[in-house]
């Protein structure tokens, strides 16, 4: 051991949730030596980007917060886009790190030269660090649907993530490409505004009805007064929800048996023709696909300016969408519900590790990490939410500070000078994704539908385990998992 800690610089990429909170538990733990890169000129990452009508959170506010950051404020159970990204504005500010992050510059490339990660930005700065975290998030590229003609279409066209807020929507047809949250979302908010409203849907979706109530002000100020009370919400939806996530990776628990239930009852009671009950029939299991969450959206289907639409997308055309029936369906607004390039994480971001191996290199075939952090020949170089980590309905505020901790735990003995690089082992890599691809065998998410989950191989990119087993797992890392240099 060297008799000095190190003093240790960070460059942190992305100043969303989890960049925000790398910033924080750094300041914490006393490294004070760093600089977030956002190329955006503000904070906030999801929250920020997408500010579609009908936007909440699908995880419950109280869980879908920082531990160290309780709010008694939240107006819903599940609040709105608008205030989740105010949360995260506040949280960065009472926590001013403000200061160190630099607005407006994209990190373009990473190199590991000489023990020491060399940054680069579009806007020609460059940077040296000891540690990287790509805090560069998984919903984030849009991902544009392969239509014919769609740069045709003479109203306005854009995708959820990129709202355009000068296009007028009251009595505007309105077409939705999509059937995700975000459609579904959007769909309830826009129906009594839009003229009419089409659902162009690929793939119908299960929906687990969840009712949304406002805080009440006195709930509220129980929990301003009483923060055991905030503790104690916090803990019951952390229980309710660990039940979810251990029933969807056992396809057969009973708890997943309940949920398909609920999504049918729902479906057989609240959609009255049975033609449009059949349309909206799923044909895989519940939890197949990211669980769709919603109070009201049979109830818009079912309105008499609502439409679906089943028959497959032909091509877009001045005036509107024309179906494979040859039935053209005449719109002003095309709104692309199309969800995101899961797979392209930090990219299109270079990074070169040792030895000059790139990561186009190293993810040729597709992305990948051990327990979703480090990736082998890539020292010192940290990602949150990275490849094939904990996704379902739960809160990723939760997965991002496992992570953190765990990550700290590798840089601690870096600062202590038990070692000047560390990443993990190709072996443990290896093994850590063989029993990933044999555990997820037993998921919902292999039980036949197509999904985001699924990579090239139709293998989930997801943790296949229990939420609990995760959260042992993130307690400390494997002494020999990891290569120290
Ligand atoms: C519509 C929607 C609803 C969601 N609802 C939920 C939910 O209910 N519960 C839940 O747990 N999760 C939800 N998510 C997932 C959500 O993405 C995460 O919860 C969380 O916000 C991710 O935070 P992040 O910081 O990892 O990534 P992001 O929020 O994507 O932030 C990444 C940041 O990095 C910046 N960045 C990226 N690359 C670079 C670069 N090269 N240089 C500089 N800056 C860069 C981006 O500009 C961005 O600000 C939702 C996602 C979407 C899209």
């Amino acid at each position: 051991m060297t008799e000095q800690p190190r003093v240790l610089r960070f460059a942190i990429i992305g100043a969303g949730m989890a960049g925000i909170l790398s910033a924080i538990k750094l300041e914490e733990r006393g490294f004070t030596d760093f600089t977030v890169f956002e190329k955006a000129d503000r904070v906030g990452g999801t929250w920020r980007e997408n500010t579609y009508p009908g936007l909440s959170c699908d995880v419950p506010s109280h869980l879908y917060s920082y531990s160290f950051a309780p709010t008694p404020d939240w107006s819903h159970r599940f609040s709105p886009g608008k205030e989740i990204q105010a949360y995260f504005e506040r949280v960065a500010e009472e926590h001013g790190i403000a200061d160190d992050i630099r607005f407006g510059d994209e990190v373009t490339s990473c190199r590991f030269v000489d023990g020491r990660w060399h940054i680069e930005t579009a806007g020609g700065h460059h940077d040296v660090a000891d540690v990287v975290i790509a805090a560069t998030g998984v919903l984030h590229q849009p991902r544009y649907p392969d239509i014919d003609g769609l740069e045709d279409f003479e109203g306005a066209v854009f995708h959820s993530s990129r709202w355009n807020h000068d296009v007028k929507l009251d009595g505007a047809r309105i077409g939705i490409v999509g059937t995700g949250s975000t459609a579904v979302q959007m769909f309830s908010a826009l129906v009594d505004r839009a003229g009419r409203l089409s659902l162009f849907q690929r793939t119908a979706q299960w929906i687990m009805p969840q009712e949304n109530p406002p805080y009440t002000d006195e709930e509220r100020a129980a929990f301003r007064s009483n923060p055991e009370q905030l503790t104690e919400v916090r803990a019951n939806l952390t229980r309710m929800f660990d039940t979810f996530a251990n029933a969807i990776v056992d396809a057969d628990s009973p708890e997943m048996t309940m949920i398909a239930g609920m999504c049918r009852d729902n479906l057989e009671k609240n959609v009255h023709d049975p033609e449009l009950r059949e349309r909206l029939r799923p044909d895989y299991r519940a939890g197949c696909k990211r669980l769709v969450i919603s109070p009201d959206f049979y109830g818009a289907i079912q309105r008499p300016n609502a439409e679906l639409v089943t028959e497959g997308i032909d091509r877009v055309e001045g005036e509107g969408v024309r179906t494979r029936d040859g039935k053209l369906h005449e719109l002003e607004v095309l709104v692309l519900a199309t969800g995101f390039r899961t797979d392209a994480f930090m990219r299109p971001m270079s990074v070169t590790g040792r030895d000059g191996r790139t990561l186009a290199d190293e993810w040729a075939a597709r992305p990948s990490a051990y327990m979703s952090v480090s990736i082998p020949g890539f020292p010192n170089f940290f990602m949150l939410n990275g490849p094939n980590g904990p996704v379902g309905n739960f809160s990723l505020i939760e997965v991002a500070e496992l992570q953190f901790d765990y990550i700290l735990q590798l840089v601690e003995r870096l600062r202590v000078g038990e070692c000047r690089e560390v990443s993990a082992s190709r072996a443990a890599m290896e093994q850590h994704e063989a029993a990933r691809e044999e555990a997820v065998k037993k998921t919902v998410w292999v039980t036949g539908c197509r999904s985001w989950y699924l990579d090239d191989r139709g293998i989930p990119a997801t943790w296949p385990w229990s939420f609990d087993r995760f959260r042992t797992e993130m307690q400390t890392p494997h002494e020999a998992a990891f290569e120290y240099r």
